[in-house]
């Protein structure tokens, strides 16, 4: 074990390493500039354990209902061999999808429930070995659908598999991953917190799939950062496919699966004693968590198990209130300094000039509607 992997290893508690999944390592690009975060997730600390033990425990994950909508919906997609899957992502992709077509699963073989770590070597193998082998070649190559394939990627030091819907390959002369979500596409619009997120999780994919090719000897840019999402189209289970660029999104991913792979950086900032061990006491658990810096911001509530905490923890900040907020106030660091600025009791430094005058006026707009009267 090196240096490295024995503080990390102290610093959970000495337990086994949290696994990421293609949720979690999505996730890690939420918010990259949080040095708390990425300790945290490449030590592989138990973050839903630390959130119980401070007293804050995390609040988010998907309704059993929506689990369920959403592999009837998925089910529904790749019926009768993924025909009609196949002619929706052509037709999007603008190319012609009536020739011949192969449909592949590769998790057929390994149903378990869950699938354990023999049958999950075996899917790796058995999807490397196929995706690799349908690297397009020729402009006639038939298209080649992959249900189920098994990717891995390198996060922290740790082999994470991840399961993305489909990958279509030799379409238009390419792969392209493909997600199919039960959230609904409403008059050709989407929930656009949804889809941000769909793309993220779709970029943890490309990445992977480009590692792939690329260990295989293949170029990596046969992999489109062009994902097909489909959803259901209003409010029927009528599929619908759109075309999601995810280039922004690998960029932010490489850099921060990039900055987690140099963690010898952020452990040297660390105090000694830092510990995110969940059987810590609770008290000083606290004291250990608030000495490495955090950045929070509203967004952090979907995307890390800490955010009741670091919310707490910056309540009378306007950080906390998110970026328009932090924007809008230039430069007035806290709720007290913002009230004292709007009751005229604070004139402000010379450069909060102007946010003084928008919270003076806001404050006078509040007590005109309060007493009832017109602004
Ligand atoms: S919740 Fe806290 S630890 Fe997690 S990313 Fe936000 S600020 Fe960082």
């Amino acid at each position: 074990m090196t240096s490295t992997a024995r503080r990390l290893a102290e610093i959970r508690g000495g337990g086994a390493p949290r696994r990421h999944n293609a949720r979690t390592t999505a996730a890690l690009t939420g918010n990259p500039g949080c040095d708390r975060r990425a300790v945290l997730d490449s030590a592989g600390a138990d973050k839903p354990g630390l959130a119980e033990r401070v007293g804050f425990p995390a609040r988010f994950g998907q309704s059993r209902f929506a689990i369920t909508r959403g592999n009837a919906f998925e089910a529904l997609v790749k019926a009768d061999g993924g025909a009609e899957l196949l002619r929706l992502v052509a037709e999007r992709l603008g190319v012609d999808s009536t020739g011949p077509a192969t449909w592949t699963d590769l998790g057929a073989e390994d149903r378990g429930d869950p699938p354990d770590a023999t049958a999950q070597f075996g899917r790796a193998a058995r999807s490397r070995a196929a995706l690799a082998a349908a690297a397009p070649v020729g402009a006639d190559d038939p298209a080649a659908l992959f249900d189920h394939p098994l990717l891995g990627l390198d996060v922290a030091g740790q082999r994470v598999h991840l399961e993305p819907d489909l990958v279509a390959a030799r379409l238009a002369g390419r792969f392209h991953v493909v997600e199919i979500k039960s959230f609904p596409v409403i008059d050709g619009q989407a929930d656009p917190g949804k889809v941000a997120a769909a793309a993220i999780q779709s970029a943890v994919y490309v990445l992977a799939l480009r590692e792939l090719l690329a260990a295989e000897g293949h170029d990596a840019a046969l992999v489109s950062s062009d994902v097909v999402l489909v959803c259901p189209r209003d409010f029927a289970n009528r599929p619908v496919a759109s075309l999601v660029d995810v280039r922004k999104q690998l960029l932010v991913l490489r850099r921060q699966l990039d900055r987690m792979a140099r963690v010898d950086d952020l452990l040297a900032r660390l105090p000694a004693d830092f510990t995110a061990d969940p059987s810590t006491d609770p008290e000083r658990l606290r004291r250990s968590l608030t000495s490495v810096p955090a950045r929070y911001a509203p967004d952090c509530l979907a995307a890390c198990e800490l955010a009741y905490f670091c919310r707490h923890e910056t309540r009378a900040e306007t950080a906390a209130l998110g970026r328009p907020v932090r924007e809008a106030l230039g430069g007035v660091a806290t709720v007290a300094e913002v009230l004292a600025l709007a009751a005229g009791s604070d004139p402000g430094a010379p450069g909060q000039a102007e946010a003084a005058a928008l919270l003076r006026a806001a404050a006078r707009l509040r007590a005109d509607a309060l007493a009832g009267q017109p602004a």
